[in-house]
């Protein structure tokens, strides 16, 4: 199945739970703009533009860690939403599930900061983490008996961004723990599918693939070097340390904005300047080079890849990277680095499905747009 552009999960979920587009939901990424700001803030549930599929089912819904789904609302069943969640006790839909969620110690995400410490701690935060998923999950199913249910194992992406090596090396020493925690996950699936009917529908899918990283590129230090972007020296002004004369800057996973008269506080590009930017940005990031490898892979309109009502709230430009480099938009004068990460998404999702006519449901190239109405039928 193809991921959403960018392949980041809460483009990607925001898609997977509506069938829409970006254009129409209106998630691009995990960070935006506040509007006439250059400040960041992080869109929640409330941001999405389009229903998730669950809110206009009349059976009973059991909803539990999908990305992007903060604050838990009312549905009919119960919500338990993924990260970016800060506080459990609003992550939670009926409230009167809290008491039990957190008696059972459960744990939206792994720590992310003690998983990155060591090997050990970083398996075994992995499997707390999903012992207490799977109970919660458990309980749940027993007490609603849902008509949809839904459970989103985030530990099998944590583990490729920490530990991807450890699946690429066979002979690390960490190699079959790897195995081990997706044979784990693979377990959980067959008890919960163990308990479907011939007549129901099994759906078990991913929101981007994941490969290696080498590089993390820095899209705002080559947009200063290429002319595009000025920045003031003051460092703990963030993005408002753009300057007038800005033509364009970025946000990270590839997304790059031009700096528009009448949406950001220092606008410099007028319409009429927008074709002839956009085709020097596209032609500038096409020929971008680190250690002599070309960074990207390709350079997307925001007209190619989306539609809808939101599309001018868009990047205008989304960078498909080729593998091996990360895209970021931090703001520091280093072009590169070596990537802190051992693993990175990339837009090869997969999508199973098992259900009577699955043939005729499931088009042979799947996005994920299209999984709404494959639960749909
Ligand atoms: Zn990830």
């Amino acid at each position: 199945m193809r991921s959403s552009v960018p392949a980041v999960s809460s483009v990607s979920w925001s898609s997977i739970i509506t069938g829409h587009n970006p254009g129409e939901h209106g998630i691009f990424g995990f960070v935006e703009m506040m509007p006439g700001t250059y400040t960041l803030r992080f869109p929640n549930f409330l941001d999405l533009r389009r229903p998730a599929f669950w809110s206009q089912r009349e059976g009973t819904c059991v909803i539990i860690n999908v990305p992007a789904t903060y604050p838990a609302q009312p549905l009919n069943g119960c919500h338990i939403s993924g990260f970016v969640s800060p506080r459990l006790s609003k992550a939670v839909y009926p409230v009167s599930e809290l008491p039990t969620v957190e008696a059972l110690g459960y744990r939206i995400d792994v720590d992310a900061g003690k998983a990155s410490q060591s090997e050990l701690v970083l398996y075994k935060e992995l499997n707390e983490t999903h012992t207490k998923r799977e109970e919660l999950a458990d309980y749940l199913w027993q007490k609603y008996q849902p008509e949809v249910f839904m459970m989103v194992v985030t530990g099998s992406d944590r583990i490729g961004h920490f530990a991807w090596h450890h699946w690429e090396d066979k002979s690390h020493p960490s190699h079959h723990q790897f195995l081990e925690y997706f044979r784990r996950v693979d377990q959980t699936v067959e008890s919960f599918a163990a308990r479907l009917g011939s007549s129901d529908t099994l759906v078990i899918l991913s929101d981007h693939g994941m490969e290696s990283t080498a590089h993390e590129v820095n899209l705002n230090a080559h947009l200063v070097e290429g002319g595009f972007l000025k920045l003031d020296e003051d460092q703990k002004r963030k993005y408002s340390r753009i300057q007038q004369g800005s033509t364009a800057f970025a946000l990270e996973d590839g997304r790059v904005y031009l700096n528009e008269t009448g949406r950001f506080p220092n606008g410099s590009v007028e319409k009429s300047q927008e074709e002839e930017l956009l085709d020097q940005l596209a032609a500038f990031f096409a020929g971008m080079q680190v250690g002599g490898n070309k960074v990207i892979r390709s350079v997307c309109r925001r007209e190619e890849i989306y539609q809808g009502d939101h599309l001018s709230q868009a990047p205008h430009l989304v960078l498909v990277p080729n593998p091996g480099f990360k895209l970021m938009g931090r703001l520091t004068t280093d072009l590169h680095q070596p990537s802190r990460l051992s693993g990175m998404h990339n837009d090869q999702a997969f999508l199973l499905v098992r259900a009577p006519g699955a043939d005729e449901i499931v088009p042979d190239t799947p996005t994920v747009e299209d999984v709404v109405s494959i639960i749909a039928d």
